[in-house]
């Protein structure tokens, strides 16, 4: 679909220039979030096709996307080591499937907090592009 964040990085994925492409999952893409690293390891994975609601899809294929995620999960748990992870699937803006599969870790002082409520300006631990190559190859080797 035109203008679509997800089916243009797909194209980026094919074409081979994608930056921040991790993996292809048996039913999903997955990406490091570009922008995304205060919280190291944060990754979001979405569906091949556009599709626009997860209550309609099949439901082989919600629980094939649920397998994906865990999958992205335990590689992030391996390599990052996070004290937990937020699961989200909004659609609120991209309306493409997909989900924010953010660590969280103890250190986190606005741990009680959704991961977009925290002011941009404080969230900790901003990666430098060369931190978010080497991040890219350890994750890879889990996925
Ligand atoms: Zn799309």
């Amino acid at each position: 679909m035109k203008n679509c964040f997800y089916c243009n990085t797909i194209k980026e994925i094919k074409k081979g220039t994608s930056k921040v492409f991790l993996a292809e999952l048996k039913h999903s893409y997955v990406i490091l979030h570009a922008g995304g690293q205060y919280f190291k390891g944060y990754c979001i994975l979405f569906t091949k096709n556009h599709k626009e609601h997860t209550h309609k899809l099949p439901l082989k294929l919600q629980i094939g996307l649920y397998k994906d995620m865990m999958q992205v999960a335990a590689a992030i748990n391996k390599v990052c080591k996070p004290d937990r992870f937020n699961y989200e699937n909004l659609g609120n803006i991209c309306h493409h499937i997909h989900w924010h599969i953010a660590p969280r870790y103890k250190n986190d002082k606005y741990k009680q907090l959704p991961i977009w409520q925290i002011p941009e300006k404080v969230r900790p631990g901003k990666r430098t592009e060369k931190e978010k190559e080497e991040l890219i190859k350890k994750l890879k080797r889990y996925l």
